[in-house]
Parts: C-alpha cells; structure tokens; sequence
C-alpha cells in the first residue's frame, strides 16, 4: 500500500522511534511544531477513526497516554496538545490514523485550538443532541 506511515512501520521509510508494542508504534514528528512532537499511530492501516478497529484506537490512546507522562518527564512543557485529525476537511494530511502529541510552552507562537468563541442556539444544539443520542449504540 502506498502509506507513508505503513512505509515507516515496515522500515521502508526511517524514523525515530521512541516506543513500540505489538499493536501500537511511536516516532518524532519529522516536521515538529515544538520539541518532542510525537506521532503515535496503530501498525495496522486504517485511514480515521471511523475505519480503525476499536481495540488498536484503544492501544493508541493507551501509548498516547503512557508518552504524554515520558514527555512530561523528560521535557517539562507548561502543557500539551493531543491532536487527532479525521479527513482532508479536518486538516488531515496523511491517511493513516495518528495522534500528535504537542509539548507546550507559553510564548511557543502556536495558535494549535484556537478559535472564536460563538453563543449557538440552544434549540439547535438540543435538536443536534437528540440526533446524536439516538445512533449511539
Ligand atoms: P496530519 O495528517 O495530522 O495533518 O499530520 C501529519 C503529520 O505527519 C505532519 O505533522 C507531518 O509533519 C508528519 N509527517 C509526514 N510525513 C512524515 C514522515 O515521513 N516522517 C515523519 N516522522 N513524520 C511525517
Ligand atoms: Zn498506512
């Protein structure tokens, strides 16, 4: 499959690893928005969310969890972002499903999550809710 991320767990593409299990792996963003931005993604392809299988989302959110506290350890940032794009729409560039982790630290000049705040309708947003609740299975 032509996957730059497949590429990179296979070997055919290098990368800086920094964790790995059967299920999960882990290397540096090679385009890093601060130190120690890392990218955490399943082994197995799958483009976004709504085509990874749950158990390896879980393995992924799971490493993600265990590396944030590496992160944190190693690096001390103020704080991080967690970032998980779905579709071009989203902003997401390589379709194989990923987690950024982004160390942060006040006056890093990024603007990660940050948008104007909007009162919405509370009619609309209850419909929205109602439309929401009723496919969660
Ligand atoms: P997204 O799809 O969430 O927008 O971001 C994809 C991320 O993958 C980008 O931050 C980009 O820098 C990173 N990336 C793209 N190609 C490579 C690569 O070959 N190696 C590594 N380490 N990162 C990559
Ligand atoms: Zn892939």
């Amino acid at each position: 499959m032509d996957c730059i991320f497949c590429k990179i767990v296979s070997g055919e593409i290098p990368s800086v690893k920094v964790y790995e299990d059967d299920i999960v792996l882990a290397f540096l963003d090679i385009n890093p928005l601060n130190d120690g931005h890392l990218l955490i993604i399943p082994k197995a392809h799958a483009a976004t969310i709504h085509d990874v299988a749950e158990a390896d989302f879980l393995a992924v959110m799971s490493a993600t969890h265990k590396l944030a506290a590496a992160v944190k350890k190693a690096l001390n940032p103020e704080g991080l972002n967690l970032l998980q794009l779905n579709g071009k729409v989203a902003g997401q560039m390589v379709p194989h499903l990923h987690v950024h982790i982004v160390p942060r630290w006040s006056g890093d000049g990024l603007t990660v999550a940050s948008w104007e705040l909007v009162a919405g309708d509370l009619e609309k947003i209850k419909s929205v809710a109602g439309k929401i609740q009723a496919e969660i299975v």
